[in-house]
């Protein structure tokens, strides 16, 4: 059940942690009679960096009267130059950016939200932008300053969270610490449950070789397979338990990006292949087919539609050591998995897997009662009982927005 009034409470606490990002931008407003009461928040996120680039996702949320075409402006700390965008135009001059409305999300209703998404340039540090406006007014976070509510972490009425007793205040400490650090925590709309419920209970793959070693048709099934092995291994902590509505979630590769035909050691068509489309230095596939690049799940301009769209990316890359994990997808070393393809447990994938679907890392601090786990990189090779309670602690408190 959804009651209004924890919703709202809900809300506000949202908006006190993005007044952490918007407060430097703080205005005192005259109220005006008759006029339209303006008020937004952003949540920036950064989604992936790498050496000299990064890939930045904004969540615009109109707390204000609807708007009808619209525009985020901000000012980059640190010379950074947005290269590509998608969901919205983007423009810089120098340090200042404004995003422009895309036709299908000019409008915005109050309390609705919408995302976009850039890839920039680096040459220092990536200091957030600690200020935007929204056509001029800059966001606050609220449409009057507040100190609103404050509301303690909720528990969903009715379910059942019976976690071992040893385990249970590690996971209290580790929910309470993801609510007070994500910035948009119950707004971001592309964690791997949406795009799971999304996709009526599958994810779709493409797979990014961004190597120039050859892939037999045995080593693409072989990956395929590696993959679907660890995938499952996340989604086996939810069977049953919860209303989770899924017995198995099938793993589906629809594509491969390479950058020559040739390294690709098939002749089927059973995946779609993108030769050469290069993004991030890497290839990739195509965008349009892009859950990331299309949250809005409008697959019109993918060859082939919707059943030929991706979820996520596994981005296998030559010599790279460790792992990134996000809405996106993730990315590991290509050798690395390759050579851990055939084994129960394919460690770095399975962390990384775990950030896709909201889990966080764990570099400075350990939850009370545990030590090792695999979300706490390096200190376990395989998912512990923890992580599937943390796993689940993640499907209780968004299950509602799914109906559940
Ligand atoms: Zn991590």
């Amino acid at each position: 059940m959804r009651s209004p009034s924890r919703r709202r409470a809900r809300l506000s606490l949202l908006a006190v942690l993005s007044a952490v990002v918007a407060v430097a931008g703080l205005l005192s407003r005259v109220p005006t009679a008759g006029a339209a009461a303006p008020g937004c928040r952003a949540d920036y996120r950064i989604a992936s960096q790498w050496g000299g680039g990064f890939t930045a996702e904004i969540g615009l949320t109109n707390l204000g009267d609807r708007v009808d075409g619209w525009s985020l402006t901000w000012t980059f700390p640190a010379g950074q130059r947005v290269s590509q965008a998608w969901n919205a135009q983007v423009t810089q001059s120098g340090a200042a950016a404004t995003a422009v409305n895309v036709d299908w999300n000019r409008s915005i209703a109050t309390g609705a939200t919408v995302s976009f998404g850039f890839n920039a340039s680096l040459s220092g540090q990536n200091t957030v932008p600690s200020a935007f406006a929204l056509n001029g007014v800059t966001c606050t976070g609220g449409t009057t300053p507040t100190t609103g509510p404050t509301t303690g972490p909720t528990t969903p009425p009715g379910d059942p969270w019976t976690p071992p007793a040893v385990l249970a205040p590690g996971l209290t400490e580790v929910w309470n610490h993801v609510e007070s650090t994500y910035p948009n925590l119950y707004g971001f709309r592309n964690y791997g449950w949406d795009q799971l419920f999304a996709n009526g209970g599958q994810i779709n793959y493409c797979v990014r070789w961004d190597s120039s070693a050859p892939v037999s048709a045995a080593l693409r099934d072989q990956i395929h397979a590696g993959l679907t092995r660890q995938f499952g291994k996340w989604m086996a902590a939810l069977t049953g338990w919860n209303n989770w509505p899924y017995a198995t979630v099938p793993v589906k590769v629809v594509g491969w990006a390479v950058r020559d035909r040739a390294q690709l050691q098939w002749t089927d068509n059973s995946v779609d292949v993108y030769v050469n489309d290069i993004n991030e230095n890497a290839p990739q596939c195509s965008t349009p087919c892009g859950r990331f690049f299309h949250q809005d799940g409008n697959y019109s301009g993918c060859p082939g539609g919707k059943a030929h769209h991706y979820d996520m990316s596994l981005w296998l890359t030559s010599g790279f050591g460790g792992g990134a994990g996000g809405d996106w997808g993730q990315r590991v070393g290509s050798e690395y998995f390759v050579g851990a393809v055939g084994q129960e447990n394919i460690h770095i994938l399975l962390h990384e897997v775990g950030h896709s679907f909201g889990l966080d890392d764990f570099y400075d601090w350990t939850p009370a009662g545990v030590c090792c786990f695999i979300m706490k990189a390096g200190s376990a090779s395989s998912i512990t009982e923890f992580d599937r309670w943390m796993l689940r602690d993640w499907w209780r408190h968004l299950k509602s927005r799914y109906g559940y």
